[in-house]
């Protein structure tokens, strides 16, 4: 069993819930672990807690049972190591043991057991339910500013690209990887530059975080201020063909939450409205186009 604990205002509520994978549970399943969130400095900019705070009103809003909860385990460091170069696992060893203190802009070393490797852990596992039952989703992950030998902007492993390069060389099955967080999917972009099972397509607001860009196969770079409407509009251009002509077995959706108007950092312009609309829409599209395609969520 799992102890799940989450905070809320100054209010700290704990469940206690039997969480194990069950092979037997119905409905779609929530990839989700406790230790999906470790203790950061309370100024710090990262807000870690959004991650039980997605299953958190999950429950509250009575959108799924206990039952649909699935905890991944850590992903293992040879799946790691299908993405991770040299450098990048001794950076990460050293990160682990706390002897980098500031490889991340953000995270710290503050416990062994860091949440990145339990998110691709999920994403992994998220990956393999959607192909087995045609989809799931993860409460954490989408950390796509990783590359081989270093992590950035808050992402220490590419969750999305050892889940996709999993699926795409073990299982030799095709990725479309949609990427509608804000920021360019730039780690995943670089890593699947020259892999033709794996497509990458990225929706951004260009003058925001890398400042350098990558080549994704696909790249949409919309202006600052973009609403609902034109969004909308921008990802159903170009998804349907995308779809059509790629034809994936697995889509790997990073469902970014921070094109919201609200968001500090995103400069884009999407309502509490918009931003269902376009996951439905997503997903809507997927069944439409191709009715075998598997689908997995992460948000950021
Ligand atoms: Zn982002």
């Amino acid at each position: 069993s799992t102890r799940l604990s989450f905070t809320e205002g100054n209010v700290t509520s704990v469940f206690s819930l039997t969480w194990q994978v069950r092979h037997e549970s119905c409905g779609l399943p929530i990839i989700h672990h406790s230790k999906y969130v470790c203790d950061l400095p309370t100024n710090h900019r990262f807000p870690m807690g959004k991650f039980p705070r997605v299953l958190h009103f999950l429950f509250k809003d009575q959108v799924i049972t206990e039952n649909q909860v699935w905890v991944p385990e850590i992903a293992s460091s040879d799946l790691l190591s299908c993405v991770i170069n040299d450098e990048g696992i001794v950076t990460r060893c050293r990160y682990e043991t706390g002897e980098v203190k500031n490889l991340l802009i953000i995270l710290q070393p503050y416990e062994p057991l860091i949440p990145s490797p339990l998110f691709t852990g999920g994403t992994l596992l998220a990956a393999e339910l959607a192909l087995q039952r045609g989809l799931a989703c993860s409460t954490a992950g989408g950390t796509h500013h990783a590359f081989p030998g270093f992590g950035s902007g808050f992402c220490l492993l590419n969750d999305l690209a050892v889940a996709a390069k999993y699926v795409s060389a073990s299982l030799k099955r095709k990725v479309l990887i949609v990427d509608l967080d804000v920021h360019q999917g730039d780690g995943t972009a670089f890593i699947f530059k020259e892999e033709p099972r794996v497509f990458t397509f990225s929706v951004h607001c260009g003058k925001n975080f890398p400042l350098r860009k990558q080549q994704s196969d696909l790249d949409i770079s919309v202006d600052d201020g973009l609403e609902d409407k034109d969004y909308l509009s921008t990802v159903e251009d170009h998804l349907p063909w995308l779809l059509d002509t790629f034809r994936p077995d697995l889509v790997l959706y990073d469902a970014g939450v921070d094109p919201h108007r609200e968001d500090e950092l995103g400069k884009l312009c999407l309502t509490d409205q918009g931003e269902p609309i376009i996951d439905l829409n997503l997903h809507s599209s997927i069944s439409e186009f191709l009715v075998s395609t598997s689908w997995s969520s992460v948000p950021v």
